[in-house]
């Protein structure tokens, strides 16, 4: 079975530099979640739940990490490469994702199957060591000031 709920986007594809759909900021390429572009710090108040909610249709795909069907595309340009990686999920693993705290077990799925198109977890801002230490354990996770 051809596992394709976590790949690289097609081979010519473009993609420009679109403007935050919810700031309009543009001074980069920023990831896009169901075809909208989200800069950082709006993916973070996402995350702290302190933005309007994301309203998105489903896909009828699965998702990367639990198989689930009904998911949102998430797509985020690595470090090194040029060419987005897309992802589809569920809506809870995309909250999970956009705030980085993933568990150890979804945290792994996605580390393999990134691993399988020759990516590291480090390339992806969100999946980044910083945030995970080596058991995909969430260090850093949004709107967790309570150390
Ligand atoms: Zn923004
Ligand atoms: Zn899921």
């Amino acid at each position: 079975m051809i596992m394709d709920s976590l790949r690289l986007a097609p081979v010519g594809s473009v993609f420009p530099k679109i403007a935050c759909s919810r700031c309009g900021d543009d001074s980069r390429r920023w990831d896009r979640i169901a075809g909208k572009s989200y800069c950082p710090s709006c993916i973070e108040l996402l995350a702290l739940g302190e933005a309007a909610p994301l309203i998105e249709k489903t896909e009828r795909r699965r998702c990367a990490v639990c198989h689930h069907q009904g998911t949102l595309r998430y797509l985020t340009f690595p470090l090194h490469s040029r060419r987005p990686v897309e992802m589809d999920l569920c809506a809870e693993h995309l909250r999970a994702l956009l705030g980085r705290r993933l568990g150890p077990h979804a945290y792994e799925q996605l580390r393999r199957q990134l691993h399988a198109l020759g990516l590291e977890t480090r390339e992806l801002f969100l999946l980044h060591e910083a945030f995970y230490d080596a058991q995909g354990r969430a260090l850093q996770p949004a709107g967790d000031w309570d150390y």
